[in-house]
């Protein structure tokens, strides 16, 4: 195993694949298409946005923009996504979240149609994924942890994997996901009594906190794999991750980047998704 995890080599072999399966649609007159939904219009999502609609590009899935007021309200929203449902030139719909204060994601994913619910927020999709069905789709930056410990070839059976944070967006479906994958899962959260304990006995640690550099040193042997979703103001005008990349890098095994890890794969996964939403249509 390399000692930096990158996300490029992931995400080009995830791509290669992608391509052919895409071509494959095209040539029986199907057209890949991911809408996208922004409520608002905060600085993280416009970017994220910047970088799905370029990447669709460069693998010709076509991106259709929805960007909405941030006072919408609830009846409007609701009433946007039925009608996005009901699209058929529509395979997958992605929502940004957080959602403003008068909306309710909860509502908002009992809505979306599980099966252009390429980010996984349907309780439908959820459930899937709690009971090891395949057909599920997985919250993207969750899949993206896994595709790149396959990627790396880091055995996951039998494993001890010790996951920190217990979001929905990230952290509980990861957390099946690798118990799918027949890993020995610890969930790790804000009321866990000792976290180095744990992880310092762990084969892989996976830091999805939102606490910038929260895992050091102490957390650590020579013989972890640390995988890092982490994306944080570092207060410096740059980002960092949930963990101390410089502080530790040189004492584990193998350690992904802030930077170049996670997040640069979890685009790719969201048009995988979309791809096999296409594929799937009569
Ligand atoms: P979140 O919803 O804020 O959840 C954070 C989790 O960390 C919670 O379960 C929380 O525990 C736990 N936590 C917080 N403080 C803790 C502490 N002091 N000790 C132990 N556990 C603590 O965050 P999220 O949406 O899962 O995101 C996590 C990180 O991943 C963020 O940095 C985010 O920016 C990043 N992210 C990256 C991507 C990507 O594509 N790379 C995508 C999504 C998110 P409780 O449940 O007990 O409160």
């Amino acid at each position: 195993v390399e000692k930096r995890l990158a996300g490029k080599p992931v995400v080009e072999a995830l791509k290669a694949e992608l391509k052919e399966r895409i071509s494959t649609l095209k040539l029986n007159g199907k057209n890949p298409t991911l809408c996208i939904v922004r409520v608002g219009n905060r600085e993280d999502d416009i970017s994220y946005e910047r970088s799905i609609i370029k990447n669709g590009e460069l693998l010709g899935v076509k991106v259709i923009i929805r960007a909405l007021s941030n006072n919408i309200s609830m009846d409007l929203l609701s009433k946007e996504m039925t009608s996005l449902n009901k699209d058929d030139s529509i395979h997958g719909i992605m929502i940004f979240r957080p959602l403003p204060d008068q909306l309710d994601v909860n509502i908002i994913s009992k809505i979306i149609d599980p099966k252009k619910d390429v980010d996984g927020m349907s309780p439908i999709n959820l459930e899937k994924i709690f009971e090891g069905d395949k057909s599920g789709y997985a919250p993207c930056t969750a899949k993206a942890v896994v595709e790149m410990l396959k990627f790396y070839k880091i055995p996951l059976s039998g494993a001890n994997i010790t996951v920190v944070g217990r979001s929905m967006v990230v952290g509980k479906p990861l957390s099946m996901l690798l118990l799918n994958d027949n890993a020995t899962v610890t969930i790790c959260h804000s009321r866990t009594k000792d976290i180095p304990e744990i992880t310092q006995k762990s084969d892989v640690v996976v830091a999805a906190v939102g606490r910038a550099k929260f895992l050091g040193r102490q957390h650590f042997n020579d013989k972890s794999i640390v995988i890092d979703v982490g994306i944080n103001d570092a207060g410096d005008g740059k980002m960092c991750g949930d963990v101390d990349y410089e502080g530790v890098f040189d004492m584990v095994s193998a350690i992904s980047p802030a930077l170049g890890g996670i997040g640069s794969i979890t685009t790719t996964v969201l048009f995988d998704h979309t791809v096999d939403a296409c594929e799937k249509v009569e």
